[in-house]
């Protein structure tokens, strides 16, 4: 550019570049309301109740709450099951059907103390197991089941507990939910949510699922919960449910989550109730 030539400044108001972009000859058409018979005016109170979003369960700010509600009530739990290994994990696991956490840690606290390896398990035939964990119940399926257990582990996975699901389902007893406690707690691999009773109950009642299948309902819940969340969050919704989100009687006015909980068997809520939350 030459010197001393200024280029020309755009207009401020813009009037050039609108200009562009409306052609002069297009004016706006403005529609008239239809106020006569039979077209009466919405109420703005009705128009903006028809506008409200619908509920969704599901929102990611909901479900973002969710979790940092979870966080700030439970933030560093983990299996209430004592172990000092996969095997031990394992074992406690299969006996945890049904059974208490503190009982099952009682029975395998001297359990383990007379069986310390996976071989001497091996080694024993299922009816010399059934008295030692006779008091979790279901003994002669759980004799079978670890004995089982640890034959299989002993033979085919040179003692090891093996840290694939799939080689974890052939040993017996052992489902997905058992595999992902010991894939989560042991091997710190997030391989899906562990569904057990609590974790069922309380998916339903904050509506992250409908189904009542324990298959169905990780497949929900895993499509919903970022996946380096999934051991945790089983951790923390079944120490919710031992604590506050109890089967029976939910204790709702001591529960962080109460406002955002639309449970039909609360008892007690500051929110509307919804009736298939359960
Ligand atoms: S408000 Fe009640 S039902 Fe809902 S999560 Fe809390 S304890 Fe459970």
């Amino acid at each position: 550019m030459p010197r001393g030539v200024i280029p020309r400044q755009p207009a401020k108001t813009g009037r050039q570049d609108r200009s562009r972009l409306v052609p002069h000859t297009t004016k706006p058409r403005i529609s008239k309301p239809h106020v006569g018979a039979g077209h009466r005016p919405v109420p703005a109170e009705r128009s903006s109740a028809a506008k409200k979003p619908k509920y969704n369960p599901l929102a990611p700010d909901r479900f973002a709450e969710i979790l940092n509600r979870l966080d700030q009530l439970y933030p560093d739990v983990t299996c209430a099951l004592e172990h000092r290994n996969a095997w031990e994990l394992l074992v406690a696991t299969i006996l945890s059907a049904q059974s208490t956490d503190v009982n099952v840690n009682r029975v395998t606290s001297i359990l383990f103390k007379k069986y310390p390896a996976v071989q001497d398990f091996a080694a024993l035939k299922p009816e010399q197991l059934e008295p030692d964990i006779r008091s979790t119940g279901f003994f002669r399926n759980k004799s079978k089941s670890v004995v089982g257990a640890a034959k299989k582990i002993v033979e085919d996975f040179n003692g090891e507990v093996p840290m694939e699901m799939d080689q974890l389902l052939t040993l017996p007893g052992v489902a997905r939910k058992t595999a992902n406690v010991v894939l989560g707690t042991w091997f710190k691999v997030n391989e899906g949510v562990v569904v057990d009773t609590h974790v069922q109950r309380i998916s339903r009642r904050l509506e992250l699922t409908r189904e009542e299948n324990p298959k169905k309902i990780e497949q929900d819940l895993m499509r919903v919960i970022p996946r380096k969340r999934w051991t945790l969050f089983s951790h923390q919704i079944i120490w919710h449910g031992r604590k506050l989100c109890i089967a029976r009687r939910p204790r709702c006015a001591d529960c962080l989550l109460e406002n955002i909980c639309h449970a039909a068997d609360k008892t007690w809520s500051t929110v509307e109730i919804h009736t298939g939350a359960k």
